[in-house]
């Protein structure tokens, strides 16, 4: 094989959904509604399979697509955007992620990468041949009461002692996945200082962007003076309208720096599904007509999710775990270390994480997700008392997942 692909061979994803194919399970693990789509969207895209388009469109995103995410983003960035040279559209948020890191960094390059962090910003960046540099996110002490998403926080200091000669980008998620973090107006501002300072590009996963709850503000950092020109801006229409199979995903950014990601999808991928980004424009038609009305999809997704976050919560209270409150995205993140449990296959090296969400898939029929996934391997063991519970699901999920936990109780 390759060098750039050594020591990349293990994946999370894999690994779970193969036991959950030998298990049944109620499943809280990988992060995917198992409620419909709305259905403005589903028509849409049965309008495309049955009228057309159903050939291949600009390699660079369907026209329709690229028009309106230009003018929706346009608004909410208050940029002007050119949709043809400022919007790639890629095969899910993972084809921009992976063009981004492909087009951008060099061997030896250094990414900065703040923990915990979706699993994939890792393999990706090794790939490119750069160097991750993590910065962990610290959990204030709380005096007894529930934690939240907003007690972890970045070590101002700490982050500025990452950026050296070296460093070429820096990867945000926010909201962020799996902690459910909203970084505020501020924290952005910290980040962004810091790459305009030292001239590094920012990453920024806003794949949850329609998702942050209570009175918490998505901020986008492509929004902060001198950040326009060095952010790629990267989404999800599975993730904003709940059709994570469409795999329809966009970078947006300056055409100076997306220039270089079209380079690699044309000599990748090429092109994304037809039909499906047929749909997704007409949902953005459809979204910016109602934008934060009672109307949108978004809005109403979010006030419904909000629900679901706090029902799981609560319940999870009620059987004595601490959920850490997430104050947006799909997820929450539990401390588990004070149950008991004596694990079978403790001499195999795995971390206690893994070891206890295995045996509550295969003993318990529920499926979560080990937090030291998103972790690197020197710090795993700082996370290793965490699982992921991803709640955007039925309630009728729910709450077969919460007579599971009130069971084993
Ligand atoms: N980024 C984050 C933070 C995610 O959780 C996911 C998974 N949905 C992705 C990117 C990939 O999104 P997509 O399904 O659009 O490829
Ligand atoms: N983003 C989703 C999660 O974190 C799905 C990941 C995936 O499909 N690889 O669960």
């Amino acid at each position: 094989h390759a060098r750039r692909i050594e020591g990349l061979d293990k994946n999370i994803w894999v690994e779970f959904t193969n036991l959950l194919a030998d298990h049944p399970v109620v499943n809280l693990g990988q992060g995917f509604p198992d409620f419909s789509p709305p259905n403005f969207i589903k028509e849409a895209f049965t309008r495309a399979i049955n009228n057309g388009p159903n050939q291949y469109t600009r390699g660079f995103g369907h026209p329709p697509l690229v028009k309106i995410l230009a003018k929706f983003f346009g608004k909410l960035l208050g940029q002007d955007i050119d949709p043809f040279s400022e919007v790639l559209v890629t095969v899910g948020a993972y084809e921009a992620l992976f063009c981004s890191f492909q087009a951008l960094i060099d061997d030896e390059d250094e990414v900065i990468i703040i923990e915990p962090y979706f699993d994939c910003y890792e393999p990706m960046v090794r790939m490119a041949g750069g160097r991750p540099v993590y910065i962990q996110l610290h959990p204030k002490p709380v005096d007894g009461r529930l934690m939240t998403s907003a007690d972890w926080v970045l070590d101002p200091v700490e982050l500025a002692n990452k950026f050296s000669k070296r460093t070429k980008a820096i990867v945000i998620n926010t909201p962020n996945n799996p902690l459910g973090k909203v970084f505020k107006r501020e924290e952005l501002q910290v980040i962004a200082d810091l790459c305009v300072k030292h001239n590094v590009l920012c990453i920024s996963d806003e794949v949850y962007e329609w998702l942050a709850y209570d009175a918490n503000e998505h901020v986008r950092i492509a929004s902060l003076p001198g950040m326009w020109e060095r952010t790629i801006t990267i989404g999800s229409g599975g993730k904003a309208f709940s059709a994570t199979g469409w795999k329809v995903g966009w970078a947006i950014g300056h055409k100076d720096v997306i220039n270089h990601l079209q380079t690699v999808h044309q000599n990748s991928n090429y092109h994304c599904a037809t039909g499906a980004q047929q749909a997704v424009a007409e949902g953005f038609v459809k979204e910016y007509g109602c934008l934060g009305a009672p109307e949108s999809y978004f809005f109403n997704l979010r006030q419904e999710l909000q629900l679901k976050r706090d029902r799981l919560a609560a319940c999870l209270v009620s059987v004595g775990l601490k959920p850490v409150i997430p104050e947006g995205g799909y997820f929450l993140i539990v401390d588990i270390s004070a149950v008991k449990v004596d694990l079978p296959d403790s001499k195999i090296g795995q971390s206690y994480d893994y070891r206890f969400a295995k045996w509550l898939i295969i003993n318990k029929g529920l499926a979560t997700i080990p937090v030291s996934g998103f972790c690197s391997s020197e710090h795993k063991k700082d996370f290793e008392n965490f699982l992921r519970f991803c709640f955007v699901k039925e309630d009728s999920t729910l709450t077969k997942a919460e007579q599971i936990l009130q069971e084993w109780k």
